[in-house]
Formats: C-alpha cells, sequence, structure tokens
C-alpha cells in the first residue's frame, strides 16, 4: 500500500470524549471514528487491524473442528418467547416492529437462532459433536457505552455454539476450546489469564473468561501467588484469614472474654470512625447489612441481615446464592428498616427481628464492636452465640489481597482484567426450551448438551492497546508466535531532497520502490511512505499508529554498490536505530 493513495485520519487533539487512552489512540490513529454514543466506524486503518484479529480467531476455531456460519441480525421475537427471554433480557435488547407490526429483536447474542436451526438440522446423535461459529455484529443496548469499542453498542463477536449427547462430549469440546482460545490470545500477543467465572443464573457446570491484565479493566480479577489458582472475583472463594479454621466445617465462633459495653459514637455511622475513634483495628468491627429477603408464602416482605468484618465488603453475587435473600440483591429502604426499629449506621447484631448471616471471617471473630442498634451508639466486647443468635455462616464477602488462596496453596492478589472472551456450558436450557431433540444410540430421543464459547473482536484491539502504548501512541506487540496485529507491519519512508514534484527521480525514492517490491514479493505488510509531507509529520503519525518497524532510505547512504547501501531501521518498541545492509535488513523483516 502507497501512503499516498491511504486515508490517514491522524489527529492531533486527544477527542474531548475518549474516556481511555485506548479509546484516544485508536481516534487520534484514525482506527475508528464514532458515529453517535456507543456507534463507531472502522476506518480503512482500523479495518486492516481488526482483519488480522480475525484471520487468527478463524484459522484457530477451523483447527479446532468447528464450523463457520452465518446468522441474520434480525432476529424473530417469537424464538425469544420460546426461550423466555424475551421479557427478561431486559433494556440491553432492543426490540421493534416490522412493516406487519410483527416484534424483532436485534440481536445481543444468537443462543435462540442457534438452537432452531439445531432444531432442524441435528436429527440423530451420530451428527453430534457439532460445533457452529459466525463473527457477526451484536448489539446490545448497553446502560452506560462507554471505553470507545471496549463496551459499546453495536460490536463484533465472535460466538460459538455446539451441542452434544452427553455431558463428557460437552467436557471434551470446551477443553478444545479453552486451548484454542488460549492459542488465540498468545497468537495475538496478549497478556491475559483464564479464569473461573461465575455460571451466574443460567447455572451451566463450568465456566472460563479469558481476560486481558490492564489497570483499565472493569473486572476484578483474582491469583494465587505460588499456585495456578485464577478466578474472577465475583467467584472466588474467601476463606477466614486464620489459617486454621479454613474449611467452611471448621469454622467456630470466635469465644471472648469482656462483656458487652455501649460506647458513645455520635455521628459516626462507619465502621471507620468507630475503629478510628475507639483506636482498634478497623478488623475488629462488623457492619451489618439489610437486604430483602424471599417473600413469605403470603407474599409478606422480608429482611434479612448480612454481617461483615469492617474492613471487608459485600459479594453480591455470592450473598444472591443464599436461600433466603431476594434477587436481584435489594438493600433494605430506609421505610423498611425504620419499621423493623433500626437506625442505619448503628445496627447491631443482637436483637434484630430478622435471620442473621454471617460472613466467615466475622463469625471467627471475639470482643468485636458493632452497633448497638440505637442512634449514636455502639457495643464493645460483643461475642457470638452469648449476644447474637446466628441462621447461617457463608461466604459473603469479596476476597482482598492477603487473603489466603482457596486451594491452600500461596495468598491472593488481585489485578484488573478486560473480558476478552469467555466459554461456558449452558447444559440443557435452550435445546430444552425450544424441544430439540436428537435420536439417541437406542432409538430413544435425546435433548442436546449445548457450550457456548465468545470473544469479542472489536474489544480485542482496544484491549491490547491498552496493554501496548507509550506517550508517542500504539504499540502493537509482536506475538510470542512471531506475529502482530498492527495495520502494516514495515514502513518505509524516502528522505526525498528538493521539490517532491521530482520525487520519482530521487535516488531515496527509487530505492525505496525497489525494497517495496521486494518486501511485498515475500509477503510483507508494507507500507510506502510517498507522502507529500516533511518526514517529522510522517514520522510523528507512523508513531502514533504505531507500524513495528521502520525503514528509512536517505541518499547519504546510498552507495553505488549496492552491498554497501545503508538502511536506516528503527524499532517502534525501543526506538533503537540500527544502520543495515540490506541483507541484514530483510533478515529482520522477512
Ligand atoms: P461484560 O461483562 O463485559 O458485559 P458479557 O458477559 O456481557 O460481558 P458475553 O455475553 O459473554 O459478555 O459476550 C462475549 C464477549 O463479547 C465478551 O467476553 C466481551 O469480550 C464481548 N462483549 C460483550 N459486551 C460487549 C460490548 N458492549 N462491547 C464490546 N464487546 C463486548
Ligand atoms: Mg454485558
Amino acid at each position: 500500500m502507497r501512503a499516498s493513495q491511504f486515508t490517514f485520519a491522524t489527529l492531533k487533539e486527544i477527542p474531548s470524549d475518549a474516556d481511555i487512552v485506548s479509546s484516544q489512540l485508536m481516534i487520534r490513529a484514525g482506527l475508528i471514528r464514532k458515529l453517535a454514543s456507543g456507534l463507531y466506524t472502522w476506518l480503512p486503518m482500523g479495518l486492516r487491524t481488526l482483519k488480522k484479529v480475525q484471520t487468527i480467531i478463524r484459522e484457530e476455531m477451523d483447527a479446532a473442528g468447528a464450523q463457520e456460519l452465518l446468522m441474520p441480525v434480525t432476529q424473530p421475537a417469537e424464538l425469544w418467547q420460546e426461550s423466555g427471554r424475551f421479557g427478561a433480557y431486559g433494556p440491553e435488547l432492543l426490540r421493534f416492529q416490522d412493516r406487519h407490526q410483527r416484534d424483532f429483536v436485534l440481536g445481543p447474542t444468537h443462543e435462540e437462532v442457534i438452537t432452531d436451526i439445531a432444531r432442524a438440522l441435528l436429527k440423530s446423535y451420530k451428527q453430534l459433536p457439532v460445533n457452529y461459529y459466525q463473527i457477526q455484529t451484536k448489539f446490545r443496548d448497553e446502560i452506560r457505552p462507554r471505553f470507545g469499542v471496549m463496551r459499546s453498542r453495536e460490536f463484533i463477536m465472535k460466538d460459538a455454539y455446539s451441542f452434544h449427547v452427553n455431558p463428557d462430549s460437552l467436557q471434551q469440546t470446551y477443553d478444545v476450546m479453552y486451548r484454542a482460545y488460549s492459542n488465540i490470545f498468545t497468537r495475538l500477543g496478549l497478556d491475559f489469564r483464564a479464569v473461573q467465572a461465575d455460571t451466574g443464573a443460567i447455572g451451566g457446570s463450568a465456566s472460563h473468561e479469558f481476560q486481558v491484565l490492564a489497570s483499565s479493566g472493569e473486572d476484578d480479577i483474582v491469583f494465587s501467588d505460588t499456585s495456578d489458582f485464577a478466578a474472577n472475583i465475583e467467584l472466588a472463594e474467601a476463606v477466614t484469614v486464620d489459617a486454621d479454621q479454613r474449611a467452611l466445617d471448621r469454622i467456630e465462633f470466635g469465644q471472648g472474654t469482656q462483656s458487652k459495653q455501649d460506647v458513645a459514637t455520635p455521628d459516626m455511622p462507619t465502621c471507620e470512625q468507630v475503629a478510628a475513634h475507639l483506636d482498634i483495628p478497623l478488623s475488629q468491627t462488623v457492619k451489618t447489612l439489610i437486604v430483602e429477603g424471599e417473600p413469605t408464602e403470603d407474599g409478606v416482605p422480608t429482611l434479612v441481615a448480612l454481617v461483615l468484618r469492617g474492613d471487608h465488603t459485600l459479594n453480591e453475587v455470592k450473598a444472591e446464592k443464599l436461600p433466603q435473600v431476594k434477587v436481584p440483591l435489594t438493600m433494605a429502604s430506609e421505610a423498611a428498616m425504620a419499621a423493623a426499629g433500626l437506625h442505619k449506621g448503628y445496627i447491631g447484631v443482637f436483637g434484630l427481628p430478622m435471620p442473621i448471616i454471617v460472613d466467615r471471617s466475622a463469625a471467627v471473630l471475639s470482643d468485636f464492636v458493632s452497633g448497638a442498634n440505637r442512634a449514636g451508639f455502639h457495643t464493645t466486647g460483643v461475642n457470638w452465640q452469648r449476644d447474637a443468635e446466628v441462621a447461617a455462616v457463608a461466604d459473603i464477602r469479596n476476597v482482598v489481597e492477603g487473603d489466603p488462596s482457596p486451594d491452600g496453596q500461596g495468598t491472593l492478589r488481585i489485578r484488573r482484567g478486560i473480558e476478552v472472551g469467555h466459554i461456558f456450558q449452558l447444559g440443557d436450557k435452550y435445546s430444552r426450551a425450544l424441544n430439540v431433540t436428537v435420536t439417541g444410540e437406542d432409538g430413544k430421543p435425546v435433548t442436546p448438551l449445548m457450550g457456548c464459547y465468545g470473544i469479542g473482536v472489536t474489544r480485542i484491539v482496544a484491549a491490547a492497546i491498552e496493554q501496548n502504548h507509550d506517550e508517542r501512541g500504539i504499540i502493537w506487540n509482536i506475538s510470542t508466535t512471531g506475529e502482530s496485529i498492527a495495520p502494516f507491519d514495515v514502513v518505509i519512508v524516502p528522505m526525498i531532497k528538493g521539490k517532491f514534484k521530482d520525487a520519482a527521480q530521487d535516488p531515496a525514492m527509487k530505492l525505496s520502490e525497489q525494497l517495496y517490491a521486494t518486501l511485498q514479493a515475500r509477503g510483507v505488510d508494507v507500507l510506502l511512505d510517498d507522502r507529500d509531507e516533511r518526514a517529522g509529520v510522517k514520522f510523528a503519525d507512523l508513531e502514533l499508529v504505531g507500524i513495528p518497524h521502520r525503514v528509512v532510505i536517505s541518499d547519504k547512504n546510498i552507495h553505488t554498490d549496492p552491498a554497501q547501501t545503508l538502511y536506516e531501521y528503527v524499532n517502534r518498541r525501543d526506538g533503537e536505530k540500527q544502520l543495515l545492509t540490506l541483507a541484514q535488513l530483510l533478515e529482520k523483516l522477512v
């Protein structure tokens, strides 16, 4: 490609509404342009990168035995009514009507459509297992589209769906997908982790997220510093800090010696304020959160008290798994608390008119401090059992750095991650809802089990840039497999003297053309920067776009003996300049 014939849409100014560095750089480097909130055009420069990402994904999915197909973005609402998701999906699902007033949705995902296809195509166990995938546009009316293409409303996903006659077959394909995903993200040059994830309301048996480590990530990822344990914080089990009490079944309530005593804590509704006032560690206080419980059989609303150590935070996903707690988790209203005689900020653990569920780490405390159940007072010297009746002890907190790893090896660390992929054992949720059956080996009908496997194709580009950039612009990582998703791998910059009109006659231009032809013939993705611009302008653009290898050709290095002609080579990552012969240069670039 010749730069003079290619649209460089680079910008000097940082776009005012780009909220993270990858989105700023993608817009400034001319990879994308915003159309409206959560909607982006992929410009020619960006599309080159996006296509490289798609090629790697296709190659690995094909190698893993998956078959590519392409489903419509527009989906009839009846299918979503059949699965029960038409009502359940919420406002992220864009619903609309056609000219005949028939209901449709713009696909946020394709479980319904693929299951309908399976219902039509799959007749016998002999056709299974089978794994179908597509690379397709999705629409989700995200409540907060942000971070450019990282969380957009329209985005490209690779989604795959597999069908199986039994759980072993599902597990096998799941493992194959796990390996394919590891290959994909390795070839993409990303620093990623596969982490255990929550299976949520669908309740499948296994789920992993592939997370790119980056401080701008929206998820908290937990790892052991010694073993290979890694999980999303939503799922990571919190064990008590006391190593002797690690297993839940060995948790024993703390046994204290102090007696209960109320102390005045006026205008100190938080544990932090109380701990500072009493000069005790925050971990010696507890906080009581009142949430809505499952209504009684006659529909009467109930409340549940959740007790955590003062320095810990509630894990909502874990709390929602408690049978007593209403889903979605809802904090009790001020009115409901007042009706129960509770004073916000001063709620204790004794005499509460509702079941108390205590986090494991709070359960092992003794002689601790809680609210006194009267405004402006807290109570010291509180002990479980003696002072407070406990309905259940449960794991309901988020892990914190330094907690013991739940596999018993090492301690936990927490980093931010960007979810770029998700694999999931769905079970028969959709195949059962849509009545898919195939004839089993014994001649009887079987409902197939399903797996689903997603990759955020457009999000990957943003995640790659979050991980690799500097003050001059984007850096495209060269992966351990020697690949890159840079729009171009090499750029040749001829240093032309004088008027550009005579450029074709300029020795530097002639030699640049020769090198351009040589590299193209060898299959290198090369850009010839023949734009009529000052070298400084070109260099700034090329560094912003992040082309990994730059070759500058100038008269002063051209020799009558071609073997002695030197090429100035600059690597984008380290900026180091080298003068190389043609042989040395080709060695590096081809
Ligand atoms: P998130 O928790 O980030 O909202 P999700 O759980 O909704 O993700 P999935 O339904 O598993 O995502 O979709 C598969 C993949 O699609 C995700 O792993 C992610 O990489 C990508 N993805 C999801 N939502 C968006 C979005 N709004 N913009 C860009 N990519 C997205
Ligand atoms: Mg989502």
